[in-house]
C-alpha cells in the first residue's frame, strides 16, 4: 500500500484504519470521532451549511429518533420515487422497520457496505450500480439516495452520481445523527433538495402543469407536514381574498414542486424548513411565519398572507369578518379547563399551545425540540405575553423537569414524557399520535383539541385508582411480582463508578 503522507498529514494507512474504525461507531457514542471524519473526509461544507440551517442551543441534540427517517418518510411517500439508504446494517434495519411500522406501502432500497468496501472507495461504485439498475423511468420519476452516519463520515461522495438517468432524476443528501438535530430537519432537506432541482428544471424550459390542472387564483403553497382536512380549512379562509390553496411542502408527487414555486406567497406552518425556504426565496417568492389557530393567530396569519400576496386591505377584512366569529364561537362551545404542559418534536408545539391558550388552558411550559426561527416569532411573543415559557431545542431532562415542576392536569409529550407522567398519575397524551393527528387550523382547529384533551384530563381518577391498585408491588429494581422481593446494591454501582473513575484518571496520567 502506498504509505505517502496525504493532504491532511496522514499516511493513507493511517486513514483506511481511520475509515475502517467508523464502521463501528454509530449514534450511542462517537459522535466527535464522526464529525472529524466527515469533516476531513470532505464533508466540512455541507456540515458547516447543516449547522447554520439547524443551530444547536441552548441543548446540543434533543432525544429524538434517527434523523434520517425524517426524509426516509418524505420519500417513502411520494408518488414514482425510489428510495435507497446507505449505511450501517443495524440502522437500515431500524429506519425500514419503523418506516413499515408506519405505513410505507414500498421497499426501501438498501446498498450494504463491509470495511474493504468503504475504505476502498467501492460502496460509491456500489451505489453507482444501484442507481443505474433502478433507473426505470417506467417506474419512477426520481430516486432518493441517502447516506447515513458511517457513509457520510467516510466522505461517499454522492454528489458526484448523475444528476439524471434515463429521465429519472437522482438525489443524493447526507443526513448524519452527528450534523442534523431531529427528523423534523431532515424532512427539509429532502425538500429543500427536491425544490432546488425542480427551481433548476423550471429555469430550463417548461414543466409538468398540476395532476388537477392549475387554479385560476393565486395560490398559497404551505410548508410543513399537516392534518389532510387543513389545508381545504386553510382554502376556505384564503377565498374571500381571492386566493386558493397550494401544494403542501413535503410534496407527494414531483410535479408538485413546480405548482409550489408557481404562489403568491409561502405559508411556513412549520417553523424549521430552512433549505426549502431559502429555496422560495431565491425565486423571489415571499414567506410568512405563523399558521391560521384560533382567533387571534387567524386574524394575524390572514393578515400577514393578504399583504404577502397584495390583497387590499378590505379585502383581508372580509376574509377576517367571514371567519373570526364562528372561530370564537367554537372556542368558548367547547373550553378546556385545567393546566397543561405541552412538549413534542414535529414543529406544531407552539401553535398547539396558542389553540390550548385561546381554548381556557394554563399552559405553563412548551418544549420543542426544534430550533428557534424567526417563522415562530409571532407565536413565541403571542405566548411570552400570556406567561408561557417556551423551550427551543429542549432536552428530555427539560421537559420531565416541567411536569415535576408545574405538576399539569394534562401532559403532552414525547413517549418518554407521557411515560413518566403516567408514572405520576398525570394524564398524558402522545404529542405525535394524539394531538398532530387531528386538525388545528381555523374553526374545525378551535373544536377539536377540546374533546380529547377534556377527556383526556378528566381520566386522572382513574390514574389515581391504578396508582392505588398497584401500590405496593414495588419500583425500580423492585419492580414486579416476586417471591423473594429483590434487594437493590447502590453500593455495587458505587464501586463500578470508582474503579472507572481510577481507570479514567490512570489513562489521563499516562497519556500525559
Ligand atoms: S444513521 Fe441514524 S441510527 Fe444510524 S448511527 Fe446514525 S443516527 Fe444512529
Amino acid at each position: 500500500m502506498n504509505d505517502k503522507p496525504m493532504t491532511d498529514g496522514k499516511t493513507s494507512a493511517e486513514n483506511t484504519s481511520a475509515t475502517s474504525a467508523l464502521a463501528g461507531l454509530s449514534c450511542h457514542g462517537g459522535k466527535e470521532e464522526l464529525q472529524k471524519a466527515a469533516a476531513a473526509a470532505g464533508k466540512s461544507e455541507i456540515l458547516n451549511r447543516y449547522a447554520e440551517d439547524y443551530p444547536l442551543g441552548p441543548h446540543d441534540q434533543p432525544q429524538s429518533m434517527c434523523p434520517a427517517f425524517g426524509s426516509l418518510r418524505v420519500g417513502l411517500r411520494m408518488r414514482r420515487t425510489a428510495t435507497i439508504l446507505s449505511g450501517s446494517a443495524c440502522c437500515v434495519y431500524g429506519l425500514t422497520f419503523t418506516s413499515h411500522f408506519y405505513g410505507a406501502r414500498r421497499s426501501v432500497g438498501y446498498v450494504p457496505f463491509n470495511s474493504e468496501t468503504l475504505v476502498t472507495g467501492k460502496l460509491f461504485e456500489d451505489i453507482r450500480d444501484a442507481v443505474f439498475k433502478l433507473a426505470d423511468p417506467e417506474h419512477y420519476d426520481t430516486i432518493v439516495i441517502t447516506n447515513l452516519c458511517v457513509p457520510t463520515a467516510s466522505g461517499v461522495p454522492l454528489q458526484l452520481l448523475p444528476k439524471e438517468i434515463n429521465g429519472v432524476r437522482i438525489i443524493g443528501i447526507d443526513v448524519p445523527g452527528f450534523g442534523v438535530p431531529t427528523h423534523a430537519e431532515a424532512k427539509d432537506i429532502l425538500s429543500g433538495a427536491m425544490l432546488k432541482y425542480a427551481a433548476n428544471e423550471i429555469r430550463q424550459g417548461p414543466v409538468a402543469a398540476p395532476r388537477a390542472g392549475k387554479t385560476k387564483l393565486p395560490t398559497i403553497t404551505l410548508l410543513g407536514e399537516m392534518f389532510p382536512a387543513d389545508p381545504v380549512v386553510i382554502g376556505r379562509l384564503l377565498e374571500p381574498m381571492g386566493l386558493a390553496v397550494g401544494p403542501v411542502v413535503p410534496v407527494r408527487e414531483w410535479r408538485e414542486l413546480f405548482a409550489a414555486f408557481d404562489c403568491a406567497a409561502v405559508a411556513a406552518i412549520h417553523p424549521f424548513y430552512t433549505a426549502s425556504i431559502r429555496e422560495f426565496e431565491s425565486a423571489g417568492r415571499k414567506v410568512v411565519g405563523s399558521a391560521p389557530v384560533g382567533h387571534d393567530g387567524t386574524a394575524e396569519w390572514l393578515s400577514a398572507i393578504g399583504q404577502a400576496a397584495g390583497v387590499s386591505a378590505e379585502k383581508i377584512a372580509a376574509a377576517q369578518n367571514a371567519i373570526l366569529p364562528a372561530i370564537r364561537g367554537a372556542l368558548s362551545a367547547k373550553p378546556i379547563k385545567g393546566r397543561i404542559t405541552v412538549s413534542g418534536y414535529e414543529g406544531s408545539e407552539l401553535l398547539v399551545a396558542r389553540l390550548l391558550v385561546e381554548s381556557g388552558a394554563d399552559v405553563p411550559y412548551v418544549g420543542t425540540a426544534c430550533p428557534k426561527t424567526q417563522w415562530s416569532d409571532a407565536d413565541r411573543h403571542w405566548l411570552e405575553s400570556r406567561g408561557v415559557a417556551i423551550n427551543y431545542r429542549a432536552s428530555l431532562e427539560d421537559d420531565v423537569a416541567a411536569v415535576l415542576h408545574f405538576k399539569p392536569d394534562l401532559a403532552i409529550g414525547t413517549t418518554p414524557v407521557v411515560q413518566k407522567a403516567k408514572e405520576l398519575s398525570i394524564p398524558s397524551l402522545y404529542f405525535t399520535n394524539l394531538i398532530s393527528a387531528r386538525p388545528l387550523m381555523g374553526p374545525a382547529g378551535a373544536g377539536s383539541l377540546a374533546e380529547v384533551i377534556n377527556s383526556a384530563i378528566g381520566n386522572k381518577a382513574r390514574f389515581d385508582k391504578m396508582s392505588e391498585f398497584f401500590d405496593g408491588v414495588g419500583r425500580g429494581p423492585n419492580a414486579g411480582v416476586w417471591e423473594d422481593v429483590p434487594r437493590d446494591h447502590p453500593e455495587f454501582r458505587a464501586k463500578y463508578q470508582a474503579m472507572l473513575a481510577a481507570r479514567a484518571k490512570a489513562e489521563e496520567s499516562t497519556a500525559t
